[in-house]
């Protein structure tokens, strides 16, 4: 290898992975340097998309300076290891109590840190299980059928939970032009097997909410008349941080009687990066005790609920770093902003004429979902990819859950960082796609080499 530069110039003038490929696949022998090693995986990332571009994601993709500095500072903190870090247990429950004063819990309750709503709703549904086994067992009834009712609208945690705990999913389907559901859809659905209902607050498909206050009345009335009494979890992984502060006067959460857990994403509009979550409970009689395990390996003798083990406490910290410093007021500041530049972005795009909005006058997270008015030689995939390839937006189209598959939307968030400047520059591009498309009549199959898809949870 004659003609390839001696390692020494590389080491003297930068950069072996310039010319020589990435290590992929058998482990490596004899490792690199640290700067090597930190350029390898800097340029790798550097062909990644651009997060601020990024419309399809709920996930939080910017947090303070000074956030960012209380993680930088706490990555070596084992979250687990509450004997060793007592403060930051502490700093998790101080965040639970603050969750549960916001979603209006009665008195004393308890909760969880998550790695995100997914860790938080299949321990929340568990506890659903167990409860509802207690309740059978203390009738002398069968145990061997379990059920949970929820919409064709929640993610797919959901059916995950159901596969994975063996309990009989019963999905309500969603209808072309009804995309939430309410307590007629439920009724049929619910008997004394079932361990709950789940209802979504902003869901991930259109950001709107299932009637929780009607699917609550429902619930009240089959205890009072058929004394099965079946608890309600919210599932508020996004509208946990939007409801309480876009419409606090909307009852959705532990005002209404049955609704016995709620979980919310720290990660989505908590406004923290990646992974926090959080499952709290009415009362402390609504987690099962025989699901909290005491063990005393790490020194002392403590009690988890939890899926994972070991994990990182910097999220928390930031979660509760963000509780602090936005309070009420901040958090309804940045939230209003997300609002009326969604509004603006809806605006725009109703003024091309081209689009039709989905359910921009109901109660909705801060998003623009919307759809082509009109057949045209294009369809929403082929709008999704052009501006993604013109502009680099990241604005998903997907196909609706059963029994609306046959409707096709657009969704774009509108988060912390997309400034008005940026709303009337995607209004712009996305014109100037639908443009593109007119003229060549659609995307052609060889263009199309990645197809922009996925509702990006
Ligand atoms: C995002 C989302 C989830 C999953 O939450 P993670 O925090 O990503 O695990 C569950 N339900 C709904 C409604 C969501 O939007």
């Amino acid at each position: 290898m004659g003609t390839l530069p001696h390692d020494d110039d590389a080491e003297m003038f930068g950069n072996r992975f310039a010319i020589e490929e990435v290590p992929t696949s058998s482990f490596p022998t004899g490792g690199m340097s640290a700067v090597d090693a930190m350029r390898l995986v800097g340029e790798d990332l550097a062909l990644e998309g651009d997060p601020a571009r990024n419309l399809a994601t709920f996930v939080t993709t910017w947090m303070e300076p000074e956030a960012q500095r209380v993680i930088a500072a706490n990555l070596h903190r084992n979250f687990i290891d509450h004997a060793e870090y007592p403060r930051t247990a502490e700093i998790e429950q101080r965040c639970i109590r603050m969750l549960a004063d916001l979603f209006h819990a009665p008195g004393e309750t308890t909760g969880a840190r998550t790695q995100g709503s997914s860790e938080a709703i299949m321990l929340g549904a568990l506890s659903l299980k167990w409860n509802w086994r207690k309740r059978r067992e203390s009738a002398g009834a069968s145990t061997s059928s379990p059920n949970l009712v929820f919409g064709g609208d929640v993610h797919v945690v959901w059916e995950k939970f159901c596969r994975y705990f063996d309990v009989e999913p019963r999905i309500v389907p969603l209808k072309p032009g009804k995309y939430t559901i309410g307590p007629e859809d439920v009724a049929p659905h619910v008997d004394e097997n079932t361990i709950g209902v789940a209802a979504v607050l902003g869901t991930t498909f259109t950001g709107h909410k299932d009637d929780v206050v009607g699917i609550d009345q429902l619930l009240v009335r089959l205890k009072q008349e058929r004394g099965i009494d079946v608890p309600l979890h919210v599932d508020a992984a996004s509208g946990g941080f939007v409801w309480p502060f876009l419409y606090p006067d909307s009852p959705w959460d532990f005002r209404l009687e049955q609704v016995r857990s709620i979980n919310v994403s720290g990660h989505k509009f908590g406004l923290v990066y990646p992974g926090i979550g959080w499952l709290i409970f009415r009362e402390r009689s609504d987690l099962a005790p025989e699901l909290v395990f005491e063990e005393n390996y790490l020194g002392k003798t403590d009690a988890t609920f939890t899926l994972n083990f070991s994990t990182g406490s910097a999220m928390v910290l930031a979660q509760y770093y963000n509780l602090v410093r936005y309070g009420r007021h901040g958090y309804t500041y940045v939230m209003r902003n997300m609002q009326l530049n969604a509004r603006v972005l809806a605006e725009k795009l109703q003024a091309m004429g081209r689009f039709e909005l989905i359910g921009a006058d109901e109660e909705q997270l801060p998003l623009v979902a919307f759809r082509l008015a009109e057949p045209q030689a294009y369809d929403e995939f082929d709008i999704a990819w052009q501006l993604s390839a013109e502009r680099g937006w990241m604005v998903p189209a997907y196909t609706l859950p059963p029994d609306a598959q046959d409707v096709t939307i657009m969704r774009a968030l509108v988060k912390q960082t997309l400034s008005r400047e940026h709303v009337d520059t995607l209004a712009r591009d996305i014109e100037e796609a639908c443009a593109t498309l007119d003229k060549k009549g659609g995307v052609h199959e060889s263009e199309r080499r990645k197809v922009v898809t996925g509702s990006g949870h």
